[in-house]
């Protein structure tokens, strides 16, 4: 059967995308490998009623395209662990510490760091997000790590320390190993609104809100207005474009034809795709494109035990563990970042659970050692995710170079990776800018 477009892929992007098409009055067929929509929002129910997030959950004030999409399906935004009372905690070999100075800083550390963080922000605003390739030191910004470029700026090694626990906490990739032009573009697509302290990450602008009836609703709402337009079990394994008359093969060898596709698949399950008719250059770019690779656990609780220790659930840990924060009453949420995958990964698998637990104990005390259930969901290992975010390491952005998020019709690409750093914004950003663009081209 002949479609208008075919959307490859029912994570955020897709379904945004398939949605604007439907409602411009394209008839839209989205193909999911996966028995499930949702992609990296996932959630599962506890016997009580307490949602999990497995995957992509909160979001932040300045993620517009979202939080506009969250509003149409009726959904609720409300502050998220960002607004929760009580000290982050850090923890390190040496030591544990709650709230501000971390433990290992020295009387001038803290000068040194806002020195940093404030010749951070004001070479970000050099920088075009769209376009950060017409930046006339480009190539060398792309060429060096933030690790590096802290160390020419004269950041001490306890300075250099504190913005690397914070990036492992995100779980993007070492700052070791991140090009600074990556760095600086996503500081520059997120500003800072004004709302947060003012660092180099402002995690109201980009985590301050989450939606009350869980994030991975936004997907299942969207696919519930999709109905049958979504096929599930359906992996896509070759896609040939060609003007006016698309094929998209499926694993079993069924054709399906299109007069236009829209990719909302991440960039590494992409590269499994044998794809014709799109030129060397654009499918090059996307080849080009990485992920992190990182993990999520979530352990639920009884009740949020860490308040009473005055502590609020947010900490940036350098054991296995990057990171936790509160993602709902009583449930904390951890992630793996891509340094210690591989730690992960050695280990006894009878063990996981207790190691990782072991790191939360380490930070909130050995009642961490009694949840009612945990939850660990490998997404750098999961076929049809094989990442987390997007990870840029030095020289990666002009070699992807300006081909990034671009489309060729009747080729259309969408999805987190195409956008300056992933996030729920991205897919939903990019997922609505590709219907837009296609329905405008009829
Ligand atoms: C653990 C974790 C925590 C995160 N936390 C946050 C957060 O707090 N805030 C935030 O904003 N973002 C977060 N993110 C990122 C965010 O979840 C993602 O960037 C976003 O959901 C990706 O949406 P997408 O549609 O681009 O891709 P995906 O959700 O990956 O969707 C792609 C879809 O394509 C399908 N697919 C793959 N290969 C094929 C194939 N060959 N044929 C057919 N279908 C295929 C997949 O099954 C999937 O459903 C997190 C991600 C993870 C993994």
């Amino acid at each position: 059967m002949n479609h208008d477009v075919i959307v490859l892929g029912a994570g955020l992007a897709g379904l945004a995308a398939a949605r604007d098409l439907a409602a411009g009055g394209a008839d839209v067929l989205v193909v999911e490998a996966r028995d499930r929509v949702g992609g990296r929002v996932e959630q599962t129910e506890l016997p009580d009623g307490r949602l999990v997030q497995l995957g992509g959950e909160v979001v932040g004030r300045a993620h517009t395209a979202y939080l506009a999409l969250a509003e149409e399906l009726g959904l609720t935004l409300i502050p998220s662990y960002v607004a929760e009372p009580g000290a982050m905690v850090r923890a390190t070999a040496e030591g544990v510490s709650a709230g501000e100075p971390p433990h290992w800083f020295a009387p001038g550390d803290d000068a040194g760091h806002r020195r940093v963080t404030a010749a951070f922000t004001a070479l970000a605003q050099t920088v075009d997000p769209d376009d950060p390739w017409s930046h006339p030191d480009a190539d060398a910004l792309d060429r060096i790590s933030v690790a590096d470029w802290l160390r020419s700026e004269g950041a001490s090694p306890s300075v250099a320390r504190l913005w690397e626990i914070g990036q492992l906490a995100l779980a993007s990739g070492s700052y070791e190993r991140t090009s600074l032009l990556s760095a600086l573009r996503k500081h520059a697509a997120v500003p800072g609104s004004g709302h947060g302290d003012g660092d180099h990450y402002d995690y109201e602008d980009w985590e301050g809100l989450r939606v009350a009836e869980g994030s991975a609703t936004v997907a299942l709402r969207m696919a519930a207005g999709l109905g049958d337009r979504i096929r599930l079990g359906a992996p896509v394994e070759s896609l040939a474009v060609r003007p006016g008359g698309c094929s998209v093969g499926l694993k079993g060898g069924e054709k399906l034809t299109a007069r236009a596709v829209v990719s909302a698949l991440p960039v590494g399950p992409l590269r499994s795709v044998a794809v014709s008719g799109v030129s060397g250059e654009r499918l090059a770019s996307l080849h080009r494109q990485r992920q992190a690779c990182a993990a999520k656990f979530a352990a639920a609780y009884d009740k949020p035990f860490w308040r009473d220790l005055g502590l609020n659930g947010l900490s940036e840990c350098e054991g296995v563990l990057g990171s936790t924060w509160p993602q709902n009453e009583g449930i904390l949420s951890a992630l793996v970042p891509p340094e210690r995958y591989g730690v992960m990964l050695g280990m006894p698998a009878q063990r996981i659970e207790h190691e990782l637990l072991g790191d939360i104990v380490r930070l909130y005390g050995e009642q961490a050692h009694q949840p009612a259930g945990t939850y660990l969901r490998m997404w750098g290992t999961d076929p049809w995710t094989q990442g987390y975010v997007t990870q840029w390491t030095p020289g990666d952005v002009m070699a992807v170079g300006p081909s990034h998020g671009r489309h060729e019709p009747p080729f259309y690409v969408c999805g987190s990776d195409q956008w300056v750093a992933g996030y729920m914004e991205g897919a939903v950003r990019t997922g609505r800018a590709a219907a837009k663009e296609a329905l405008s081209r009829g």
